[in-house]
């Protein structure tokens, strides 16, 4: 048993200890040197593709793109002049490759004159993890939240029916606008429990929205989302939504994956 004598002997020994240590110990100690972060180089302008990035589309071709409906077949959107329009008529489309966790740039437009509103006004959005048949994947919302009312966890940047955005930096209809997202992939357990959430960063227009949001599951139209389906790597998937409105644009999707 300690008596009141002996406790401050160990409080003598432990600060004499820790003072021979501080004094041996120098700068070099807490340097790490290995391993060298991979040198790349990154685009002029910001939003350019750096150069370890995929290119999802450059304005070319849909060449990184199919169609949900039919994976084999090629994605039927529109591209023109170096942009990429929905096509209502043909469903959503998902990238050919499967993605963990990356980082995604993405610009998107709604169109100027669109005439809708809440939800049917420039309706998208961009599935960072498709994980379908059954689900549709973690849904990042597309809409136009310039002047346009609606529940606040299915706005633009919204992470849909479960984040609203910290912020609404929407742009007019019309205007380019930007998501840049650090996507965080679930990690399942063998016997198909969850291990660890999803997260999710959002940058709109260069503003911080989403701050390492923990995803509950899967986007839900209807109910709590959950994980109830373990998955592994997954497309990026866009929406084609079916409200009435103009289609909307995207342009400058890019993507680095992240281990
Ligand atoms: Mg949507």
């Amino acid at each position: 048993m300690m008596t009141n004598k002996i406790l401050p002997i160990f409080a003598i020994l432990a600060v004499s200890m820790y003072s021979v240590k501080a004094q041996d110990a120098k700068p070099a100690d807490t340097e790490v040197w290995s391993p060298i972060p991979a040198e790349i180089t990154p685009g002029r302008a910001n939003s350019d593709a750096p150069s370890d990035a995929i290119i999802l589309f450059d304005g070319k071709n849909l060449d990184q793109w199919v169609s949900v409906k039919d994976t084999n077949s090629p994605a039927k959107w529109l591209v023109s002049n170096n942009v990429l329009t929905v096509n209502k008529s043909s469903g959503n489309i998902q990238t050919k490759r499967s993605f963990g966790s990356y980082q995604l740039h993405i610009e998107w437009k709604i169109p100027e004159n669109i005439k809708e509103e809440g939800q049917s006004k420039g309706n998208s959005g961009i599935f960072l993890a498709s994980t379908g048949p059954g689900d549709e994947g973690y849904e990042l919302q597309v809409l136009d939240s310039y002047n346009n009312k609606t529940y606040v966890n299915g706005q633009a940047g919204s992470i849909y029916k479960q984040f609203p955005p910290l912020v609404n930096s929407s742009r007019k209809p019309g205007e380019w606008q930007s998501y840049d997202v650090v996507w965080t992939a679930p990690v399942f357990n063998s016997d198909g429990t969850l291990k660890t959430s999803a997260h999710v960063t959002v940058f709109h227009n260069g503003i911080l929205i989403q701050n390492d949001a923990e995803l509950q599951g899967p986007t839900k139209y209807i109910g709590k989302a959950s994980y109830s389906k373990a998955h592994g790597k997954s497309p990026i998937k866009l929406q084609s939504h079916g409200d009435p409105s103009a289609p909307i644009s995207f342009r400058n999707i890019w993507v680095r994956e992240l281990n």
